[in-house]
């Protein structure tokens, strides 16, 4: 089966309501028809309107840049996965490093979330990666089979089937500093192995892969040209529609 290239953008805690608006306007002025699924995560205030703007736009969808793993209660400032659907999104980032890092997000609460996403008909875009010192220590492939297995691998194959994985070098994040293409290529096969041993080679050629950390115009056509490099999540260079349309447009067969 052939897997979807995707390119996902990750617009973290930046853009008011106009400013969102008139970005997202941009980018769907400026999309061309292809079959890479473009996804655009905003922060939850952009959520609804996004979805009304991305409606019948064909290879667009909305999602968000996390949930609270819970489907209701009190629990102030939080917003649950069933609340993203009921505003049209259908993607959510799970597990990004910076949710680790800042909010002690820690692999037990995250295969939870996962669950709530899930649960709610929508799709985790699970992120993994290493910080420097780990691949310095050369530990990257352990550190990262562990936070896929923990977070990930209690899913049965029908729910597996329905994950994006997004392998972020914490190290390459806003650096711009990036991981060079064989170190992408190398990482990404490793995973793809790791869900080959747990699921099955046809799942684990159908599951996407997409790669994160200082991607730009200048490197995405030869990270996006890698064999198990199926797209980007994109964040700095997601926040100006012409670098982010020119990743889009970075895939092997749309140069
Ligand atoms: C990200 O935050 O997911 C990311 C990849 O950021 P940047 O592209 O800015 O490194």
């Amino acid at each position: 089966m052939k897997r979807r290239q995707i390119v996902a953008g990750n617009w973290k805690m930046n853009l008011n309501f106009q400013e969102g608006r008139d970005l997202a306007s941009e980018i769907i002025r400026m999309i061309k028809p292809s079959n890479t699924l473009t996804v655009l995560c905003p922060p939850f205030v952009h959520l609804n309107h996004l979805s009304v703007l991305a409606n019948g736009i064909s290879n667009l969808e909305i999602g968000a840049q996390n949930c609270h793993q819970s489907s209701s209660g009190a629990f102030t400032g939080e917003v649950s996965a069933e609340m993203i659907k009921s505003v049209g999104a259908n993607f959510v980032i799970i597990g990004h490093s910076e949710r680790r890092e800042y909010f002690n997000e820690d692999d037990e609460l995250l295969a939870k979330k996962v669950d709530a996403v899930l649960a709610n008909d929508l799709q985790p875009i699970f992120c993994c990666g290493e910080k420097l010192d780990v691949r310095e220590a050369e530990s990257h492939e352990a550190l990262v089979q562990s936070q896929i297995e923990k977070g990930l691998f209690h899913l049965d194959s029908e729910a597996f089937a329905k994950v994006v994985i997004a392998y972020e070098p914490v190290w390459a994040i806003g650096t711009g500093r990036t991981a060079s293409p064989e170190q992408a290529q190398e990482m990404h096969h490793f995973i793809r192995s790791l869900i080959a041993k747990k699921y099955g080679k046809s799942i684990a050629s159908a599951t996407s892969i997409l790669y994160g950390g200082s991607c730009k115009p200048d490197n995405a056509v030869e990270i996006f040209s890698q064999p198990d490099v199926d797209g980007g999540l994109i964040g700095g260079a997601a926040l100006k529609a012409k670098d982010f349309i020119s990743i889009l447009q970075s895939f092997p067969e749309n140069l």
